[in-house]
């Protein structure tokens, strides 16, 4: 199935942004950029992050490239290659999306191949390399992004300050009904928010917003107050609310892959950052603080809060 699946692929990615040596030799050749490089790697497992009898392969493509282009977003990164791997199972599956055909692993590949181009398109990166393995176990599928710094540096993690408002993008809560599979990469709004304001320290909402907050607060040696009144909760999230007996907040707080940004920026940036960039609402939920750990504040009370979350990997 190799070689004809690669001569495919070839074909398929000839019209997208093209490296100096892409698909079909040995190994690919990156033309050299002065800026610094930027990478990340995420794999995706069947049963843990997807289903495959349920959301089809194309779907499986169309994740792996989204949850990548995030990672390069809370970098304020431009993604400019991928590369990509599958292990495909030998036995041929059902998928519900794709009718009553059985897929056979070729189809499979070339289904999930597709997903990725849909993003390979949309954000302007060509898909320089990959590889395909048949094995007996479940699908897995993995992907490296290769991205270029922006001018003046990458945001980091560990550069919130006390002070500085903890800042979400979008609408957090109830992925898994749906937009989990959907992923809207940041990079736009990132590019736009690296070039006109100074933002301390970003990272992507993947673990749930709970999770994530502490990792950043964690990296820069502070701690964060947020209201919960003020975060910003997805219709997804007030729909699973009803049938799981949770608060929708609690969705919002600690659900996974939401895939927004979380953004340190400091109080004089905030006077002049807009509600809306990009067409994805910004929310200031609180304050970063000096004292550690993750706080809540309740009208003249504040809180410890428990960051619950869904943590399925050591993915960042
Ligand atoms: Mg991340």
């Amino acid at each position: 199935m190799e070689h004809s699946f690669i001569a495919w692929a070839k074909q398929r990615v000839s019209k997208l942004s093209q490296p100096e040596v892409g698909i079909g030799d040995d190994a690919a050749v990156l033309r050299a950029s002065n800026r610094s490089r930027v990478v990340t790697t995420d794999s995706l497992c069947e049963g843990s992050h997807f289903l495959l009898a349920e959301c089809g392969p194309r779907a499986v493509g169309r994740k792996l490239a989204g949850v990548n282009l995030s990672d390069l977003a809370a970098m304020a990164a431009t993604p400019t290659d991928m590369f990509v791997s599958a292990c495909l199972t030998k036995l041929a599956k059902k998928a519900k999306s794709s009718g009553d055909d059985d897929l056979s692993p070729s189809r499979i590949a070339v289904e999930i191949f597709e997903g990725i181009v849909e993003y390979a398109e949309k954000y302007g990166v060509s898909i320089s390399g990959g590889d395909t393995n048949l094995w007996d176990g479940p699908l897995v599928v993995s992907m490296t992004v290769i991205g270029e710094a922006p001018e003046g540096g990458c945001w980091l993690r560990s550069g919130a300050k006390p002070g500085d408002h903890v800042v979400v993008t979008g609408e957090l809560g109830g992925s898994i009904l749906g937009r989990h599979l959907n992923v809207e990469p940041r990079i736009e709004l990132a590019n736009l928010l690296r070039q006109e304001f100074n933002v301390h320290a970003a990272t992507d909402i993947s673990d749930g917003l709970g999770v994530d907050l502490l990792s950043l607060f964690t990296a820069s040696r502070c701690g964060a107050e947020i209201e919960l009144g003020k975060i910003p909760i997805s219709d997804a999230a007030r729909k699973l609310a009803v049938s799981s007996g949770r608060l929708a907040v609690d969705h919002a707080l600690g659900d996974g892959e939401d895939f927004e940004l979380l953004l340190a920026i400091p109080e004089s940036e905030m006077q002049r950052l807009p509600p809306e960039l990009a067409d994805v609402r910004l929310t200031s939920i609180g304050r970063f603080v000096s004292r550690t750990g993750l706080w809540q504040r309740d009208g003249g009370k504040v809180r410890q809060l428990a960051p619950k979350g869904y943590v399925h990997g050591t993915s960042s």
